[in-house]
């Protein structure tokens, strides 16, 4: 519409100059009768209409340009409040880590003043920061300044007090048109009080699962006197509700143990007791211990070892707990009838390999990033098995972390599940 209009003025500026030109060229012919004096006349008018038109076509894109402008200014003015107020700390430095531009949640966080941080480099133990190893600082400006990648990472900071803080960071470089690093962007949320939380819940699961662990064990123990006629055989019915007691009871059990382990984990109090252990021997008595869920879903386990295999540093309860999830996995989301294959490398490097794979369900692409969180489930898997808690792989990533090993999967949904674990025949001294 307004572009429609510009047009009609436009065409009706340049039709109202040409009239104007008749006209005059009219007049001065009745005035002079002299041809060339009337044609002299003609162009100077001529060249201050054309001059007029375009003058006219300037002022208007100068107009349209300045009024660009002044909403962008606005944008940018409504931006600036919105980063200024934002509630996390907001900086900008240049690519020394020099600050030039800090927000209002700055203050608010760390306590310092605009004015007291400008100028001086992030991170230096007077503002708030400095208190990480070198080590760490290396890694934090080798991902920005040399990968340029963003960097987050969550960690203990102060404040101008000396109040001591949980901050979230994350801190990305901004680049110019070349690829270079122009300047980083920082932004810091003080997380303190979601960790407290965070920690009243894992001590409330942790409190929980040791009072709920000696009921449970009373439970086993009776129905297990039950089962072995310790009292007086039973009837058929009265055996099949025991023995039903029994299994919700090792479920019940199975459930508390991963817990205290997750709370365990999480408030790093997870104690990894490393002893030489034949691992062949370790793997051929959990192969016993899921040989009835084998038998009950008909599966069938190809073993391929190196041999020999080292003896190997391990916490052997930790990677009972390991090998068991994987292998129960393994058996649980296979079909009837189904395949898994165990096994065991070692290449005469300091670690060993451990592969278990499954022609099962497989995790479908959209979970997989999310496979090692705490309490994830598969829909797939959920549909196949009702009764998981999602805490397996997280416990298993955890500890094969702490033990500096690696753990990782492939996957391909309908087609099956290869885990791969690589551990140090030697765990790392603390
Ligand atoms: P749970 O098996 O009790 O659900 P886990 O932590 O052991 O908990 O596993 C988390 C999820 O990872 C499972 O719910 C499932 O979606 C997926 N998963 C693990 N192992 C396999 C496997 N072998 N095949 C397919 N999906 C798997």
């Amino acid at each position: 519409m307004l572009f429609r209009k510009k047009i009609i003025i436009f065409v009706g500026l340049v039709l109202g100059g040409f009239l104007i030109l008749l006209y005059s060229s009219f007049i001065f012919r009745i005035e002079t009768d002299q041809v060339i004096y009337q044609y002299d006349v003609n162009i100077l008018l001529y060249i201050s209409i054309l001059l007029f038109v375009a003058i006219l076509i300037l002022v208007g894109r100068l107009m349209k340009a300045f009024a660009k402008a002044q909403q962008s200014l606005q944008d940018l003015q409504k931006f600036k409040l919105a980063v200024d107020n934002a509630s996390d700390c907001i900086s900008i430095t240049d690519k020394d880590g020099i600050i030039l531009y800090v927000n209002g949640g700055m203050e608010k966080i760390t306590g310092f003043k605009p004015k007291e941080v400008l100028g001086k480099k992030i991170g230096s133990k007077d503002l708030w920061g400095g208190d990480m190893s070198l080590e760490f600082y290396q890694k934090l400006w080798t991902a920005i300044k040399t990968k340029k990648q963003k960097f987050s990472v969550e960690f203990n900071n102060h404040r101008q007090n000396g109040e001591e803080f949980v901050a979230a960071v994350s801190i990305s470089p901004i680049l110019d048109e070349a690829g270079e690093v122009k300047f980083f962007v920082s932004i810091d949320r003080d997380i303190t009080v979601v960790k407290r939380i965070d920690l009243a819940k894992t001590e409330f699961v942790s409190l929980a699962s040791h009072q709920l662990r000696t009921p449970l064990t009373f439970v086993k123990w009776y129905s297990e006197m039950l089962l072995n006629d310790d009292v007086g055989p039973l009837g058929k019915d009265q055996r099949d509700f025991t023995q039903e007691i029994y299994n919700s009871n090792e479920r019940m059990i199975d459930l508390v143990d991963s817990l205290l382990d997750v709370s365990r984990l999480d408030l790093g109090t997870l104690k990894i007791k490393g002893a030489p252990t034949d691992i062949l021997k370790a793997i051929k008595d959990l192969i016993k211990d899921v040989g009835p869920l084998m038998i009950k879903k008909k599966v069938k386990l190809i073993e391929k070892y190196d041999r020999p295999l080292p003896i190997i540093e391990l916490d052997k309860r930790l990677f009972f707990v390991i090998i068991q999830n994987l292998l129960t996995n393994a058996i649980k989301y296979s079909k009837m009838g189904g395949e898994i294959i165990l096994e065991i490398r070692c290449d005469g490097t300091a670690n060993v390999l451990i592969k278990v794979a499954d022609k099962g369900c497989g995790i479908p692409i959209k979970d997989q990033a999310r496979i090692f969180d705490k309490l994830f489930r598969a829909d797939n898997a959920r549909k196949i098995e009702p009764d998981g808690n999602g805490l397996g792989l997280y416990i298993v990533n955890s500890v094969v972390k702490q033990c500096q090993g690696k753990f990782w999967f492939e996957s391909k949904e309908n087609a099956g599940s290869t885990f791969y674990i690589s551990l140090p025949i030697k765990l790392p001294k603390k």
